[in-house]
């Protein structure tokens, strides 16, 4: 019993070295990658429940290895467990911004930042630099935090907030509802927009809890003067649902994918 109870230990330790070798290798090459600027963004709009325009679109990182797309659940946690992510960051807020100069009509553009990040001092110095110098007004600008940021120094992630809302840019949280964190930010924090996890949108057909959920959220942002994004929005029947319960806006595949640069770009003309 004693011996394969050993076999069993190395079998795990064997098993762990495995997974740690094979973690180095992808930072290596994610190191790589960001020497080589193989890090793009990919854009998805997201349309007014009403109007069904174009209302504004979320940028989202795609790494371009061998000639492939790879999304991010293929590395982003090996990013934001070194130091990485903050590089790879810095290149997304200039590519973002480009952009938005680029376009035919001024829409805003949503950036994904990390909770690392969002705590570096250099943040908010580093996005107006940048909005300077490509001279684009903060309104245009949404930057994305998940709920996660705000159960540690709850005052520290308050003055970044304001500082950034100074600029007039928006914050947004990203996946509401899934981070168990207390509800009483929604009155402390500055907050502009809540995205209602796609879990959620995704079981509200079959379930009759994740229904009321999906309006519970809807009239608590309403009730708060902030705006509401569907996320992965994928039928017309979640779509009417949706627009039933006075969702504001909506995105998912239903009306766009997310679109490399020159696409998106097309689409706005
Ligand atoms: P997220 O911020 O919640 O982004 C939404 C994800 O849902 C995106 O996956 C998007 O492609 C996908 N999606 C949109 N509509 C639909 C739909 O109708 N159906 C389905 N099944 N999926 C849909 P993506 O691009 O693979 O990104 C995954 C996650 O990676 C993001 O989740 C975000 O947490 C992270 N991420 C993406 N870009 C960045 C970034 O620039 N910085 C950071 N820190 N994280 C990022
Ligand atoms: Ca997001
Ligand atoms: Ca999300
Ligand atoms: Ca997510």
């Amino acid at each position: 019993a004693k011996r394969s109870g050993e076999n069993e230990i190395d079998f795990f330790r064997e098993k762990i070295q495995q997974k740690a070798v094979k973690i180095v290798k992808l930072r290596n090459k994610l190191q790589e990658a960001i020497k080589n600027k193989e890090f793009t963004l990919f854009y998805q709009p997201y349309y007014d429940v009403k109007t069904q325009q174009i209302a504004g679109a979320e940028s989202l990182l795609r790494w371009i290895h061998d000639g492939k797309v790879i999304p991010p659940l293929e590395f982003i946690d090996v990013l934001e467990n070194s130091n990485l992510i903050m590089d790879v960051e810095e290149q997304i807020i200039q590519e973002a911004i480009k952009t938005i100069a680029s376009l035919k009509r001024e829409i805003p553009i949503s950036i994904n930042i990390s909770p690392k990040s969002f705590k570096r001092d250099y943040i908010v110095p580093f996005i107006k630099e940048t909005l300077n110098e490509y001279n684009i007004r903060g309104e245009l600008l949404t930057i994305e935090i998940v709920e996660r940021v705000f159960l540690e120094n709850t005052e520290y992630t308050k003055t970044i907030m304001e500082r950034l809302r100074n600029f007039g840019i928006k914050i947004a949280v990203d996946d509401f509802g899934t981070g168990y964190s207390s509800l009483t930010y929604i009155k402390e924090l500055p907050i502009d927009i809540i995205k209602i996890d796609m879990s959620f949108i995704r079981n509200m057909v079959s379930s009759e809890k994740d229904l009321k959920l999906v309006k519970l959220i809807i009239d608590i942002a309403r009730q708060f003067d902030l705006k509401t994004i569907a996320e992965g929005v994928e039928t017309q029947e979640q779509f009417n649902i949706l627009r039933e319960m006075g969702c504001n806006y909506i995105q998912g595949y239903l009306f766009s994918k997310p679109l490399n640069k020159e696409t998106f770009q097309k689409l706005l003309k």
